[in-house]
């Protein structure tokens, strides 16, 4: 007996119409996956850093610091998040007991130190570079040096009331404009006794600022550090840090960046 041979309904099957789907939904995944690599790749990094003592938590040698870690959400320059959702804040140990110090001085004063951004793995450099590259505004990993933030030298840091509440300062976080500048040209009080208070507990802690962003600080003797080595890699962190030119001592004074200098607007 002879078996019928199965008729072509003409509906769409799984072996033709949605084979491109299927497909579709594999490619998205692998994207999917070798982005979720990229950070998570940065995540070995930074505890490989902290297991060799290199890179410690700021929470953990102040639990009072507040921590909003910007760079972990879509709120940054970049638009998007750029370190896992759980990335902590971590420095070297000598800018964590700075920061501690920074913290006492304001609390004095009804304030707390908050934390926008610390150490910045160089994979995330790279994001950040991608977003903005011939910008000028992010200096590009591959030329060799990178930035303090990549060393765990170096802080972006605001303060907030005792409820929480961010001050007002000159301008918001990353925001690349006249009014980010470390020197306040406006005519609000508070805004000004903010940043005052801010940036005169930073230098007295030992950092300096960044002439074109008031939220950024680094330790003053940075040169006196070495890079950062991962554990079981050849590379360093960076071999020369692109922001140091840039970093004021105080308030008002000169800097390379006022004169015109290259790299004047790469600082981060
Ligand atoms: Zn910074």
């Amino acid at each position: 007996m002879h078996r019928r041979k199965p008729r072509k309904s003409g509906i769409r099957t799984w072996a033709d119409g949605a084979r491109p789907v299927v497909w579709g939904w594999i490619l998205a995944f692998i994207l999917l996956a070798a982005r979720a690599g990229f950070a998570a790749d940065a995540g070995e990094s930074w505890r490989a850093l902290v297991a060799s003592g290199q890179l410690v938590d700021v929470r953990k040698y102040d639990p009072t610091i507040v921590v909003e870690m910007r760079y972990a959400t879509a709120q940054n320059c970049a638009g998007t998040a750029v370190y896992p959702p759980d990335f902590p804040c971590l420095t070297r140990p000598d800018t964590a007991v700075r920061l501690r110090l920074v913290q006492q001085m304001l609390q004095r004063w009804g304030y707390r130190l908050k934390i926008w951004d610390a150490y910045r793995p160089v994979e995330a450099q790279h994001i950040l570079y991608q977003h903005w590259a011939g910008k000028g505004f992010v200096a590009n990993p591959e030329e060799g040096p990178g930035s303090l933030h990549s060393w765990g030298l170096a802080v972006d840091a605001t303060m907030v009331d005792l409820l929480g509440k961010e001050v007002s300062m000159p301008s918001g976080f990353d925001a690349f404009i006249p009014e980010a500048d470390a020197i306040y040209k406006g005519k609000d009080t508070k805004t000004a006794f903010h940043l005052h208070l801010l940036q005169s507990a930073m230098g007295e802690a030992g950092f300096m600022g960044l002439r074109t962003e008031w939220w950024h600080f680094a330790v003053k003797d940075w040169a006196s550090h070495a890079p950062l080595k991962v554990p079981g890699e050849a590379r360093t962190e960076a071999a020369r840090p692109t922001d140091a030119p840039n970093l004021i001592t105080a308030p008002g004074e000169p800097t390379a960046a006022a004169s015109g200098q290259p790299g004047a607007t790469r600082p981060r």
